[in-house]
Protein backbone atom coordinates (compact mmCIF):
# COMPACT_ATOMS: atom_id res chain seq x y z
CA UNK A 1 0.00 0.00 0.00
CA UNK A 2 1.68 3.83 -0.43
CA UNK A 3 1.38 5.60 2.32
CA UNK A 4 -0.69 9.18 1.19
CA UNK A 5 1.44 12.37 0.72
CA UNK A 6 1.09 15.39 3.54
CA UNK A 7 -1.33 16.93 1.58
CA UNK A 8 -3.93 14.04 1.06
CA UNK A 9 -3.62 12.61 4.85
CA UNK A 10 -6.98 13.06 6.48
CA UNK A 11 -7.40 15.40 9.78
CA UNK A 12 -10.49 15.32 12.05
CA UNK A 13 -10.73 18.55 13.63
CA UNK A 14 -9.85 19.49 16.41
CA UNK A 15 -9.54 16.20 18.03
CA UNK A 16 -6.63 15.66 15.75
CA UNK A 17 -3.91 17.23 17.45
CA UNK A 18 -0.57 16.53 18.97
CA UNK A 19 1.01 17.42 22.19
CA UNK A 20 4.75 17.02 22.79
CA UNK A 21 6.33 16.83 26.41
CA UNK A 22 10.00 17.38 25.67
CA UNK A 23 13.14 19.57 25.52
CA UNK A 24 14.22 22.53 23.23
CA UNK A 25 17.55 23.58 22.81
CA UNK A 26 19.53 26.12 20.56
CA UNK A 27 21.99 24.26 18.50
CA UNK A 28 25.54 25.72 18.53
CA UNK A 29 26.87 23.51 15.48
CA UNK A 30 30.49 24.61 13.99
CA UNK A 31 32.01 22.85 11.30
CA UNK A 32 35.79 22.43 11.82
CA UNK A 33 38.58 20.32 9.05
CA UNK A 34 38.78 18.09 12.40
CA UNK A 35 38.09 17.49 15.89
CA UNK A 36 40.63 19.03 18.58
CA UNK A 37 42.49 16.44 20.82
CA UNK A 38 41.87 17.51 24.15
CA UNK A 39 43.61 20.45 25.36
CA UNK A 40 44.08 21.39 21.80
CA UNK A 41 42.81 24.52 20.07
CA UNK A 42 42.00 25.00 16.62
CA UNK A 43 40.47 27.43 14.39
CA UNK A 44 37.02 26.42 12.94
CA UNK A 45 34.94 27.74 9.46
CA UNK A 46 31.45 28.92 10.47
CA UNK A 47 29.31 28.83 13.17
CA UNK A 48 25.43 28.52 12.88
CA UNK A 49 22.56 28.73 15.67
CA UNK A 50 20.09 26.39 14.69
CA UNK A 51 16.57 25.33 16.53
CA UNK A 52 16.66 21.77 17.79
CA UNK A 53 16.07 19.83 20.96
CA UNK A 54 13.93 16.12 20.34
CA UNK A 55 10.88 17.68 21.62
CA UNK A 56 11.04 20.66 19.51
CA UNK A 57 12.04 18.79 16.47
CA UNK A 58 9.37 16.46 16.75
CA UNK A 59 6.38 19.26 17.47
CA UNK A 60 7.51 20.91 14.46
CA UNK A 61 7.51 18.08 12.20
CA UNK A 62 3.97 16.78 13.27
CA UNK A 63 3.27 20.68 12.89
CA UNK A 64 4.55 21.47 9.10
CA UNK A 65 2.80 18.04 8.18
CA UNK A 66 -0.47 20.20 9.37
CA UNK A 67 -1.67 18.67 12.67
CA UNK A 68 -2.34 21.26 15.28
CA UNK A 69 0.34 20.87 18.12
CA UNK A 70 1.94 22.02 20.99
CA UNK A 71 4.91 21.95 23.03
CA UNK A 72 5.04 21.71 26.68
CA UNK A 73 8.64 22.41 28.03
CA UNK A 74 10.70 25.41 28.80
CA UNK A 75 12.84 27.96 27.58
CA UNK A 76 15.27 30.08 29.66
CA UNK A 77 15.26 34.03 30.22
CA UNK A 78 18.33 34.51 27.61
CA UNK A 79 19.36 35.34 23.92
CA UNK A 80 19.70 31.83 23.32
CA UNK A 81 15.62 31.52 23.53
CA UNK A 82 14.44 33.47 20.07
CA UNK A 83 16.58 31.27 18.27
CA UNK A 84 15.40 27.73 19.98
CA UNK A 85 11.99 28.90 19.38
CA UNK A 86 12.32 30.28 15.63
CA UNK A 87 11.36 26.79 13.74
CA UNK A 88 8.96 26.43 16.54
CA UNK A 89 6.82 29.60 15.31
CA UNK A 90 7.48 29.48 11.72
CA UNK A 91 5.66 25.60 11.78
CA UNK A 92 2.79 27.52 13.78
CA UNK A 93 3.02 24.94 16.84
CA UNK A 94 1.10 26.44 20.19
CA UNK A 95 3.56 27.72 22.56
CA UNK A 96 0.76 28.61 25.16
CA UNK A 97 2.02 25.72 27.35
CA UNK A 98 6.03 26.33 27.04
CA UNK A 99 7.42 28.50 30.25
CA UNK A 100 9.80 31.27 29.85
CA UNK A 101 11.83 30.44 33.03
CA UNK A 102 14.93 32.21 34.89
CA UNK A 103 17.95 30.66 33.44
CA UNK A 104 19.89 29.55 30.37
CA UNK A 105 17.90 27.69 27.69
CA UNK A 106 19.27 24.51 26.34
CA UNK A 107 22.16 24.43 23.94
CA UNK A 108 23.78 21.88 22.41
CA UNK A 109 27.46 22.41 21.31
CA UNK A 110 28.00 20.81 17.96
CA UNK A 111 31.00 20.61 16.25
CA UNK A 112 30.90 18.13 12.65
CA UNK A 113 34.34 17.63 11.16
CA UNK A 114 34.73 17.35 7.49
CA UNK A 115 34.59 14.18 7.04
CA UNK A 116 30.93 14.50 8.77
CA UNK A 117 31.77 12.90 12.07
CA UNK A 118 29.96 14.84 15.16
CA UNK A 119 30.68 15.44 18.28
CA UNK A 120 27.73 17.08 20.74
CA UNK A 121 27.99 18.76 24.08
CA UNK A 122 24.12 18.68 25.36
CA UNK A 123 23.72 21.59 29.04
CA UNK A 124 20.31 20.92 29.63
CA UNK A 125 19.46 24.07 30.80
CA UNK A 126 16.10 24.91 32.18
CA UNK A 127 14.04 21.52 30.18
CA UNK A 128 15.98 20.26 33.63
CA UNK A 129 12.62 22.53 35.15
CA UNK A 130 10.07 20.23 33.12
CA UNK A 131 9.59 18.14 36.09
CA UNK A 132 6.32 16.78 37.43
CA UNK A 133 4.73 20.16 39.00
CA UNK A 134 5.76 22.11 35.55
CA UNK A 135 3.81 19.21 33.60
CA UNK A 136 0.99 19.04 35.84
CA UNK A 137 0.18 22.42 34.94
CA UNK A 138 -0.65 21.77 31.80
CA UNK A 139 -3.08 18.66 32.73
CA UNK A 140 -5.59 19.90 30.36
CA UNK A 141 -3.79 20.21 26.86
CA UNK A 142 -2.20 16.53 27.79
CA UNK A 143 -5.54 15.10 28.67
CA UNK A 144 -7.15 16.55 25.49
CA UNK A 145 -4.79 15.74 23.01
CA UNK A 146 -5.09 12.64 20.76
CA UNK A 147 -1.84 11.98 20.70
CA UNK A 148 1.49 12.72 23.47
CA UNK A 149 4.89 12.21 22.41
CA UNK A 150 7.39 12.17 25.03
CA UNK A 151 11.74 11.76 24.34
CA UNK A 152 14.26 11.25 27.50
CA UNK A 153 15.62 14.54 27.34
CA UNK A 154 13.28 16.06 30.51
CA UNK A 155 13.71 14.76 33.92
CA UNK A 156 11.93 11.45 34.63
CA UNK A 157 9.35 12.73 37.16
CA UNK A 158 8.12 15.24 33.82
CA UNK A 159 8.00 12.17 31.64
CA UNK A 160 6.21 10.22 34.17
CA UNK A 161 3.50 12.77 34.45
CA UNK A 162 3.05 13.25 30.99
CA UNK A 163 2.44 9.69 30.59
CA UNK A 164 -0.14 9.64 33.37
CA UNK A 165 -1.79 13.05 32.20
CA UNK A 166 -2.36 10.99 28.90
CA UNK A 167 -6.20 10.00 27.69
CA UNK A 168 -5.04 10.07 24.33
CA UNK A 169 -2.37 7.43 22.31
CA UNK A 170 1.10 7.55 23.94
CA UNK A 171 3.98 7.94 21.42
CA UNK A 172 7.49 6.97 23.57
CA UNK A 173 10.69 7.91 21.86
CA UNK A 174 13.01 7.11 24.75
CA UNK A 175 16.25 9.03 23.07
CA UNK A 176 18.25 8.71 25.15
CA UNK A 177 17.83 5.95 27.15
CA UNK A 178 16.86 6.80 30.73
CA UNK A 179 15.96 5.13 33.78
CA UNK A 180 11.95 5.85 33.68
CA UNK A 181 9.03 4.09 35.86
CA UNK A 182 8.24 0.63 33.81
CA UNK A 183 4.47 2.06 33.93
CA UNK A 184 5.19 4.26 31.40
CA UNK A 185 7.17 1.60 29.15
CA UNK A 186 4.10 -0.39 29.27
CA UNK A 187 1.72 2.82 28.25
CA UNK A 188 3.76 3.15 25.14
CA UNK A 189 1.88 2.79 21.93
CA UNK A 190 4.14 2.63 20.14
CA UNK A 191 7.64 3.10 21.94
CA UNK A 192 9.84 3.91 18.89
CA UNK A 193 13.90 3.05 19.47
CA UNK A 194 16.76 2.83 17.16
CA UNK A 195 18.46 -0.44 17.54
CA UNK A 196 21.12 0.46 19.82
CA UNK A 197 17.76 1.98 22.16
CA UNK A 198 15.88 -1.14 21.77
CA UNK A 199 18.68 -3.62 23.14
CA UNK A 200 18.89 -1.20 26.07
CA UNK A 201 15.48 -0.94 26.96
CA UNK A 202 15.01 -4.49 26.53
CA UNK A 203 17.57 -5.34 28.73
CA UNK A 204 16.40 -2.61 31.22
CA UNK A 205 12.98 -4.21 31.21
CA UNK A 206 14.58 -7.52 31.19
CA UNK A 207 15.87 -6.47 34.95
CA UNK A 208 12.97 -4.76 35.95
CA UNK A 209 10.68 -7.45 36.19
CA UNK A 210 12.80 -9.62 38.43
CA UNK A 211 14.27 -12.42 35.75
CA UNK A 212 17.55 -10.69 35.66
CA UNK A 213 18.35 -11.19 32.01
CA UNK A 214 14.96 -12.20 31.05
CA UNK A 215 13.51 -11.85 27.74
CA UNK A 216 16.53 -9.64 26.88
CA UNK A 217 18.76 -12.41 27.29
CA UNK A 218 17.76 -14.14 23.87
CA UNK A 219 17.36 -10.36 22.49
CA UNK A 220 21.04 -9.86 22.58
CA UNK A 221 22.36 -13.44 22.29
CA UNK A 222 20.24 -13.74 18.84
CA UNK A 223 20.96 -10.26 17.77
CA UNK A 224 18.10 -10.10 15.38
CA UNK A 225 16.18 -6.61 15.24
CA UNK A 226 13.02 -8.85 15.48
CA UNK A 227 14.10 -11.09 18.26
CA UNK A 228 14.08 -7.55 20.00
CA UNK A 229 11.40 -6.34 18.87
CA UNK A 230 9.61 -9.38 19.97
CA UNK A 231 11.10 -9.40 23.49
CA UNK A 232 10.06 -6.25 24.26
CA UNK A 233 6.46 -7.04 22.98
CA UNK A 234 6.52 -10.28 25.50
CA UNK A 235 7.44 -7.79 28.28
CA UNK A 236 4.22 -6.17 28.09
CA UNK A 237 4.78 -3.20 25.92
CA UNK A 238 1.83 -2.70 23.50
CA UNK A 239 3.43 -1.77 20.09
CA UNK A 240 6.98 -1.10 19.26
CA UNK A 241 8.35 1.01 16.33
CA UNK A 242 12.05 -0.24 15.84
CA UNK A 243 13.84 3.05 13.39
CA UNK A 244 17.13 1.27 11.36
CA UNK A 245 18.25 4.14 9.16
CA UNK A 246 18.78 3.42 5.24
CA UNK A 247 16.76 0.24 6.36
CA UNK A 248 13.51 1.81 7.42
CA UNK A 249 12.13 0.35 10.42
CA UNK A 250 10.11 -2.56 11.94
CA UNK A 251 7.01 -2.56 13.76
CA UNK A 252 5.61 -4.72 15.87
CA UNK A 253 2.51 -5.09 17.57
CA UNK A 254 0.73 -8.07 19.23
CA UNK A 255 1.38 -10.70 16.49
CA UNK A 256 2.43 -8.18 13.65
CA UNK A 257 5.91 -8.00 13.10
CA UNK A 258 6.02 -5.93 9.84
CA UNK A 259 9.37 -4.25 7.80
CA UNK A 260 8.59 -1.21 6.47
CA UNK A 261 10.89 0.25 3.86
CA UNK A 262 12.51 3.62 3.51
CA UNK A 263 12.89 5.17 0.10
CA UNK A 264 16.54 5.35 -1.09
CA UNK A 265 17.91 8.70 -0.99
CA UNK A 266 21.56 10.67 -1.25
CA UNK A 267 21.80 11.45 2.72
CA UNK A 268 23.39 14.26 3.46
CA UNK A 269 22.66 14.80 6.69
CA UNK A 270 20.90 12.95 9.16
CA UNK A 271 21.03 14.81 12.01
CA UNK A 272 17.44 14.97 13.58
CA UNK A 273 15.97 12.24 10.86
CA UNK A 274 14.60 10.30 14.00
CA UNK A 275 12.87 13.14 15.42
CA UNK A 276 11.10 13.87 11.98
CA UNK A 277 10.31 9.94 11.88
CA UNK A 278 8.77 10.12 15.08
CA UNK A 279 6.85 13.79 14.55
CA UNK A 280 5.47 11.89 11.60
CA UNK A 281 4.42 9.06 13.17
CA UNK A 282 2.53 11.24 15.30
CA UNK A 283 0.74 13.16 12.97
CA UNK A 284 -0.55 9.69 11.38
CA UNK A 285 -1.67 8.53 14.37
CA UNK A 286 -3.36 11.72 15.46
CA UNK A 287 -4.96 11.55 11.75
CA UNK A 288 -6.36 7.84 12.79
CA UNK A 289 -3.90 6.10 10.69
CA UNK A 290 -2.83 2.46 12.14
CA UNK A 291 0.44 2.03 13.20
CA UNK A 292 1.79 0.37 10.29
CA UNK A 293 0.60 3.12 7.73
CA UNK A 294 1.53 5.66 9.88
CA UNK A 295 5.07 3.97 9.96
CA UNK A 296 5.32 3.93 6.31
CA UNK A 297 4.69 8.27 5.87
CA UNK A 298 7.30 8.28 8.85
CA UNK A 299 9.77 6.55 7.04
CA UNK A 300 9.85 8.93 4.03
CA UNK A 301 9.49 11.71 5.84
CA UNK A 302 12.92 10.55 8.07
CA UNK A 303 14.14 9.80 4.54
CA UNK A 304 13.18 13.03 2.93
CA UNK A 305 14.72 14.88 6.27
CA UNK A 306 18.32 13.65 5.14
CA UNK A 307 18.40 14.80 1.93
CA UNK A 308 19.53 18.51 3.55
CA UNK A 309 21.31 20.04 5.93
CA UNK A 310 20.12 20.32 9.36
CA UNK A 311 17.26 19.42 11.72
CA UNK A 312 14.17 21.21 12.14
CA UNK A 313 15.12 23.22 8.52
CA UNK A 314 15.03 19.67 6.65
CA UNK A 315 11.63 18.83 7.41
CA UNK A 316 8.73 18.44 4.60
CA UNK A 317 5.76 20.91 4.77
CA UNK A 318 2.48 20.69 3.12
CA UNK A 319 2.97 21.43 -0.18
CA UNK A 320 6.74 19.49 -0.45
CA UNK A 321 6.79 15.76 -2.27
CA UNK A 322 8.20 13.22 -0.31
CA UNK A 323 10.51 10.40 -1.90
CA UNK A 324 8.93 7.18 -3.21
CA UNK A 325 9.99 3.79 -1.85
CA UNK A 326 11.04 2.15 -5.13
P1 LIG B 1 19.09 10.38 14.72
O1 LIG B 1 19.41 10.16 16.18
O2 LIG B 1 20.30 10.61 13.85
O3 LIG B 1 18.04 11.41 14.48
P2 LIG B 1 17.85 7.74 14.83
O4 LIG B 1 18.90 6.71 15.11
O5 LIG B 1 16.91 8.10 15.92
O6 LIG B 1 18.50 9.03 14.17
P3 LIG B 1 17.32 6.55 12.25
O7 LIG B 1 16.90 5.13 12.34
O8 LIG B 1 18.74 6.82 11.86
O9 LIG B 1 16.93 7.28 13.61
O10 LIG B 1 16.41 7.33 11.20
C1 LIG B 1 15.01 7.47 11.34
C2 LIG B 1 14.33 7.18 10.02
O11 LIG B 1 14.81 8.11 9.01
C3 LIG B 1 14.61 5.80 9.45
O12 LIG B 1 13.69 4.86 9.97
C4 LIG B 1 14.45 6.03 7.95
O13 LIG B 1 13.09 6.00 7.58
C5 LIG B 1 14.95 7.46 7.77
N1 LIG B 1 16.38 7.44 7.38
C6 LIG B 1 17.45 7.65 8.18
N2 LIG B 1 18.61 7.55 7.48
C7 LIG B 1 18.24 7.27 6.20
C8 LIG B 1 18.97 7.04 4.98
N3 LIG B 1 20.31 7.07 4.95
N4 LIG B 1 18.26 6.79 3.85
C9 LIG B 1 16.90 6.76 3.87
N5 LIG B 1 16.18 6.95 4.98
C10 LIG B 1 16.83 7.21 6.14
Amino acid sequence: MTAPTPSSLPHDGPHARVVVVGSTNADLLARVAAHPAPGETILGERLDVLPGGKGANQAVAAARLGSPTALVGAVGDDAFAEPALAGLREAGVDLSALAVRTGRTGVALVSVSADGENSIVVIPGVNATVDADAVRAHHDVIGRAAVVVLQGEIPRAGIEEAARAARGRLVVNLAPVIDVDTEVLLAADPLVVNEHEAALVAHALGAADGSGNGAAAPAAEDGSDEAVVTALLARGVPSVVMTLGARGALVGAGDLLEQVPTPRVDAVDTTGAGDAFVGALAHGLAGGDDLVTAARLAARVGAYAVRSVGAQSSYPGLGDELPEVT
